[in-house]
């Protein structure tokens, strides 16, 4: 570890940087090689690539064991099959969701010409404000998606009270969420769907991919029909669809995933212990903790940075750690809203979200996983307790790089 103790140590201020190799956020937590390769051979030698194969049917029946849901259908990524799942539970006109999320969740909508109107989050849980949905809801509103954002769940018990008394589809955008429950019972149950994704960068991966869960069985068979084409049967095709399948390779991937799954939270668990004892006590910087009488992932480290404390801004902390070739993430930065083609359609909406427009400039996340050991975790937070300890003069020689009396501190 290199000890940073003055400003000129700082990667920033032309010291060297405190990693060789550039820290990511959500480099891919993967299981056992040999597992995997066994069952890409098989998979090769079976000559079954795709269409609904052994190992596709294999993960599915896991995932739903472990979920204690009817059907977790999987899918070719998270994207798809958000979309899948929206039209399949028959989504149109206006559909209410928060803008504090990953770009998808909104476009998953707008790709079906569905109108998505932002809502505000609550600042404690980051999630969609109950009460501010229903302050938006209009003629046209035939759904809501809330995201349990990091793996925090939403309030499903107040959004479903308003879905219900509103006569809408109440959805969830679990991408985070694989593994996490609420209130004891795992997510993948609540509303009429839930969607995960298991992209490379999620806690739980496929390579690429993603699954739908529900408990409603006449939408899950829509929703199988829709990702294969329509095709019930060989040829004969009952509606529009599209192509949703995951194939083999990836279903291997995580049927090899979930044999490490408990050895994956646990090493986020011990990961995001340790941060939250090594950055403790440093003045305006929050980490996000996890109710742990619920199952988590731990996937994210969420700091939330209180500039009027630290003096530098997130965006100059991100700056300063990307100099130390500690990649943290600004998740998510702007905001939907702020981003096309939704900043022109309603170039006013931010004024409706506030605490996303706060938030939005205070929180970032930095590595974890798998690939970061605990000595990277030591780093990364004796550089951020530095920081805060010199504040002002790190401000300082932000202001004036050419100061040298600020680089002699
Ligand atoms: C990753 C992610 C998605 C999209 O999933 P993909 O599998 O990458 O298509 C959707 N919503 C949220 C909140 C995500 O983080």
């Amino acid at each position: 570890m290199i000890n940073k103790t003055q400003l000129k140590d700082l990667a920033i201020f032309n010291g060297t940087p405190a990693f060789n190799e550039k820290l990511h956020v959500g480099r891919p937590n993967i299981g056992n090689r040999d597992r995997l390769f066994e069952r890409i051979n098989d998979l090769l030698d079976r000559r079954w690539l795709t269409n609904n194969g052994p190992y596709v049917q294999e993960l599915e029946q896991r995932m739903a064991d472990m979920l204690g849901v009817k059907h977790c259908i999987p899918m070719c990524n998270g994207t798809v099959a958000l979309e899948i799942a929206i039209r399949a539970a028959g989504l149109t006109g206006e559909v209410i969701l928060p803008s504090f999320t990953f770009i998808a969740t909104a476009h998953a909508l707008q790709w079906q010409e569905i109108t998505p109107v932002f809502c505000d989050i609550e600042p404690h849980t980051c999630t969609i404000n109950p009460w501010r949905v229903e302050a938006m809801i209009t003629p046209r509103t035939t759904g809501i998606i809330g995201v349990h954002l990091w793996g925090q769940t939403c309030n499903v018990e107040a959004l479903t009270e308003i879905a219900q008394k509103h006569n809408l589809k109440l959805m969830f955008d679990a991408a985070h969420a694989f593994g996490c429950s609420h209130q004891g019972e795992m997510i993948g149950n609540f509303g009429d769907a839930e969607v995960f994704s298991f992209h490379g960068t999620k806690f739980f991966n496929t390579f690429e991919g993603g699954s739908v869960a529900t408990n409603n069985d006449e939408l899950a068979a829509k929703i199988r029909l829709m990702k294969n084409f329509g095709f019930a049967g060989f040829e004969n095709v009952n509606y529009i669809g599209t192509n949703g399948k995951m194939s083999e390779v990836s279903a291997a991937m995580g049927l090899t995933g979930l044999e490490s799954l408990d050895e994956f939270v646990a090493v986020n668990y011990r990961n995001h212990k340790q941060y939250q004892r090594e950055l403790r006590d440093i003045p305006g910087v929050k980490l996000l903790t996890y109710n742990e009488a619920e199952k988590c992932n731990y996937q994210y480290i969420v700091l939330e940075i209180d500039q009027e404390i630290t003096e530098f801004s997130r965006d100059q902390l991100v700056k300063i750690l990307w100099a130390e070739n500690i990649l943290a993430r600004r998740y998510f930065y702007p905001g939907c809203h702020r981003m096309e083609p939704y900043r022109s359609y309603f170039p006013h909406a931010g004024l409706l979200l506030p605490e996303t427009e706060r938030l939005g400039k205070r929180v970032l996340v930095l590595p974890t996983g798998t690939a970061v050991g605990i000595e990277e975790i030591s780093q990364i937070c004796q550089i951020i307790r530095f920081l805060v300890q010199h504040s002002h003069e790190v401000k300082q020689k932000l202001l004036y790089p050419s100061d040298e009396s600020v680089l002699a501190h």
